[in-house]
């Protein structure tokens, strides 16, 4: 087993001991509880949970900085990480510390004035898992509770660490099979005496579950597995009995079948029950994962399950037999709305698949469903019975690639959205884009391998049928495509009107991948991170820009705000990556200046934001080598390389995976062995697949890598009178 450096650095003790003890010394750290949680409103001063409250709604009673004052706000502290990926987590605040995550669970607990670290903890992680998650080595967030940080890593161990100096108080591995594509992304969450996590690996070959582990002792108390097992042995629950009829065929328990909750999870104390989303199934096709037929319970739904046994209390489905990706894994919201003249405890989402839901919370029952982007695979739910009216015509794949809205991007993902009691508004970072999806027969189950079972094409490709395969450019008939929603792909901040069902306002953002997480504030604000590099202050009532910093670095995750010494700070965790990564899109490169990882704080009278130094301009393609292998070996390495190494070698310039027609590696064989199978470079992130790939094929997957390079370098040369930035172009097998 190969294994990263493992660092725990402990420097918070010489500060504590620095000065003689007094009775009034700082309080223990981390002492957050039901209590305090239950009453976040009342110390605004603090962000206790990810969401800031039980409800996770993403909304600070703060407001010293507000619509009058904002106008001054600028640079307080930068803290550092030097990490390259993703930045998802959003920071908690506790008594004047703050305690965020990064790149595959690290954690920093940081002086929440100064930006000074108090502790940082690196997991151990085997990197091996790298080869079996699709987007990124990201964490979403840590929680803090009785002096304990938990936080989970990429390759599935769950951490209780000790609020006060980052040490491990215990450990425990959370995956039941190492032989499958698990990984966790997901911040996890303290549901009454135990810490809830799921994971991800829906896009490969495993089998979801969400499991509960004691608060003290990392022992695991429950599992839920989120769809049923091989039929011939015993099922783990009622609810997977009950849900074995609505899976077909004879096989789909090889591939594992998906549904994992990689990231909503919600607790309520009144309910004592927890409430998550599951993914899409593995492989997406249902024709090829449930012979056509069937809902398969419990993909892509809303699950609510007894936190103290982890036993089913109800399901809601929002795509009863998922086919296009669209997990019911977004943010989960707890709210009180004032429906049809009484109060109603709700539950709220903004799914992928572009209906925005709520329902009754204790019961499960549907009270509205939505469409908040350009939706055209369902024309509506109905709500008597809860089940979408597909629009077969548009959505159905079987017989040939179909358009649809939205695509596998979701009309909402991951990025928290924030609700505001003031305005009554929930602002949802959405996202409107159409994808074309074709079936794509599966090769033989191999392990560890991300295996969709169809081919997908953003709308975006129509305007140019060339980078689509011939099969799909039919879809590109002008006649047809009028009576669609617009190709050409975007996203806005949404402020949707959870009441009345619709968009109050709407603020464009940059491109259709800039859809960054959302705070509200009592400060009449709205505030979302740009992938532009900008920090953007809205009017939460209108959606006017009000002020606009400009941080240079591209931003996804949601801010927040906090109060230390009587001084409000807004606070981010800064660098672009996370689902689709691997396309690296221009507007993605324009402003990561290298993508170097960054926690942000803001405060008013604050100075100009420092910038990253600025990137030199991509330098051409350096001359190839020599072709290597046959014009097979070639075709061969081709597939190879889409099944092993695709999802994160886009070949992007300035993506953080290196592109690997500039690699000194690919001009020698040898030394690429020694990379893919030797995992020589494995300290830098690339993992070994000697377990997976056999000599011959790593020498037709550098075949194939030498092509790319020589083809890279001619067209290149052929266009090098007239350089034009084009956007990437071809077609992904998954995006989450
Ligand atoms: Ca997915």
């Amino acid at each position: 087993m190969i294994r990263t450096t493992h660092v725990t650095f402990v420097l918070a003790a010489a500060l504590l001991v620095a000065c003689a003890p007094k009775p009034s010394a700082a309080p223990a750290a981390g002492q957050v509880d039901l209590a305090r949680l239950q009453g976040a409103d009342s110390e605004p001063d603090n962000w206790l949970a990810s969401g800031r409250d039980l409800g996770k709604t993403h909304y600070s009673p703060l407001q010293t900085i507000n619509r009058e004052t904002v106008g001054t706000l600028g640079f307080a502290w930068e803290y550092q990480t030097g990490t390259n990926r993703g930045m998802q987590a959003t920071p908690l605040v506790v008594d004047g510390v703050m305690y965020v995550s990064g790149m595959g669970g690290r954690v920093y607990a940081l002086d929440a004035a100064t930006g000074a670290a108090k502790w940082t903890f690196e997991p151990q992680q085997d990197l091996r898992n790298v080869r079996g998650a699709c987007c990124d080595i990201v964490n979403r967030g840590v929680a803090v509770w009785q002096g304990r940080v938990y936080v989970a890593g990429f390759s599935g161990t769950l951490y209780a660490l000790d609020a006060q100096d980052g040490h491990i108080v215990w450990q425990t591995d959370t995956f039941q099979d190492r032989s499958r594509a698990y990984s966790i992304t997901g911040a996890p969450v303290i549901a009454g005496k135990v810490v809830v996590i799921g994971n991800g690996g829906a896009e490969y070959d495993s089998r979801g579950y969400l499991s509960g582990y004691d608060l003290q002792t990392g022992k695991q108390m429950w599992r839920f597995y989120t769809v049923p097992g091989d039929p011939s042995k015993p099922q783990e629950s009622k609810a997977l009995e009950a849900a074995l009829p609505t899976w077909k065929g004879d096989k789909w328990w090889e591939r594992g079948g998906g549904g994992n909750p990689w990231d909503a999870i919600s607790y309520d104390p009144e309910t004592n029950l927890v409430y998550f989303g599951t993914a899409n199934g593995a492989p997406w096709s249902r024709d090829q994962r449930s012979a056509g037929e069937g809902d398969n319970l419990y993909l892509a739904s809303i699950v609510a399950v007894n936190a103290d046994t982890g036993d089913y209390a109800w399901h809601y489905q929002t795509t009863p037999g998922e086919r296009w990706d669209y997990d019911a894994t977004p943010h989960i919201m707890l709210a009180t709305l004032k429906l049809g003249g009484a109060d109603r405890k709700v539950l709220m989402q903004a799914s992928k698949n572009g209906f925005f839901y709520v329902l009754d919370r204790k019961s499960g029952e549907l009270l509205s469903a939505d469409p908040f982007v350009a939706t055209t695979w369902a024309s509506k739910v109905d709500l008597k019975t809860g089940r979408p009216v597909e629009n077969t015509a548009l959505a159905d794949y079987s017989n040939g690639p179909k358009l649809l809205f939205p695509s596998a991007v979701g009309g909402h993902n991951f990025n928290p959205m924030s609700l505001s009691p003031r305005t009554g508004l929930v602002y949802i970072p959405s996202v409107h884009s159409g994808m074309v999806v074709a079936e794509n027969p599966l090769p033989p189950h191999k392990r560890e391998r991300i295996a969709t079972g169809v081919q997908v094409a953003f709308s975006g490709q129509l305007a140019a049928p060339q980078s689509l395969p011939p099969s799909m450019r039919k879809l590109t008939d002008p006649a047809f495509l009028k009576t669609q929603p617009d190709i050409a792909m975007s996203a806005s901040l949404k402020a949707w009107d959870p009441v009345s069902r619709k968009v109050v306002w709407e603020f464009k953002n940059s491109s259709f991948m800039d859809h960054g997480g959302v705070l509200s504030t009592a400060g009449g604000l709205v505030v979302q991170g740009g992938l532009d590099g900008k920090l953007k202050v809205l009017n939460d009532q209108t959606g006017e820009l009000i002020k606009e910093i400009d941080v240079g670095t591209a931003m996804i995750a949601a801010p927040m705000t906090y109060r230390v010494n009587g001084e409000q700070y807004l606070a981010i965790t800064a660098g672009t990556g996370g689902g689709g990564w691997n396309f690296w899109f221009p507007e993605n490169i324009a402003f990561t200046n290298g993508n170097a990882n960054r926690i942000l704080a803001f405060k008013l009278g604050g100075g100009a934001t420092p910038k990253p130094e600025p990137l030199p301009p991509v330098a051409p393609l350096p001359e190839p080598p020599a072709q290597v292998g046959t014009a097979s070996d070639i075709a061969a390495g081709a597939k190879l390389f889409a099944a092993n190494c695709g999802s994160c070698h886009g070949n992007a310039p300035r993506s953080p995976v290196p592109d690997l027609r500039r690699s000194g590696v690919v001009r020698d064989g040898a030394a690429f062995q020694q990379v893919v199978r030797g995992g020589s470079l494995t300290a830098r992130g690339m993992p070994a697949w000697d377990d997976l790939l056999t000599e011959a094929e790593v020498t037709q997957i550098h075949a194939y890598v030498v092509s790319t390079a020589r083809e890279g370098y001619a067209a290149e040369q052929k266009a090098s009178a007239k350089p034009a930035a084009s956007k990437r172009e071809g077609v992904s097998q998954g995006h989450l």
